[in-house]
């Protein structure tokens, strides 16, 4: 597709975005897994090892919990799961998916997770 065509389309229709209905499926989920996981990661995103980018309004380092293998392919709501990334690369986990993350996720979790038990 040309500029010149994308220009045209974009500029069609109104400029409001119609609103729709989304049906989403929402899950029930162990808050205390996410709190473990992001106290474990020490303000630190599991992935690029970079600090959180900011703080939330409560001044704690702001990640997000992200769940290695997916919940909706089947993966558990437990800590061996689950990893506090930075918004990039939590977004980067859900486009991109890349299986040398997804084992480097799960390596720096169970150490995490060892290195409590000691
Ligand atoms: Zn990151
Ligand atoms: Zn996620």
């Amino acid at each position: 597709m040309t500029l010149e065509e994308l220009l045209a389309l974009a500029s069609k229709g109104g400029k409001k975005a119609t609103r729709y209905q989304q049906q989403s499926t929402g899950y029930e989920r162990n808050i205390w897994v996410a709190e473990l996981a992001k106290r474990l990661a020490k303000g630190q995103c599991q992935l690029c090892i970079q600090p959180a980018p900011f703080k939330n309004a409560k001044g704690e380092p702001y990640l997000e919990t992200h769940h290695i293998v997916w919940l909706s392919k089947g993966g558990d709501d437990t800590s061996e799961n689950t990893v506090a990334l930075c918004p990039n690369c939590h977004k980067k986990m859900h486009i991109v998916d890349d299986s040398k993350d997804v084992e480097l996720l799960k390596t720096r979790c169970q150490q995490l997770l060892e290195d409590l038990k000691l």
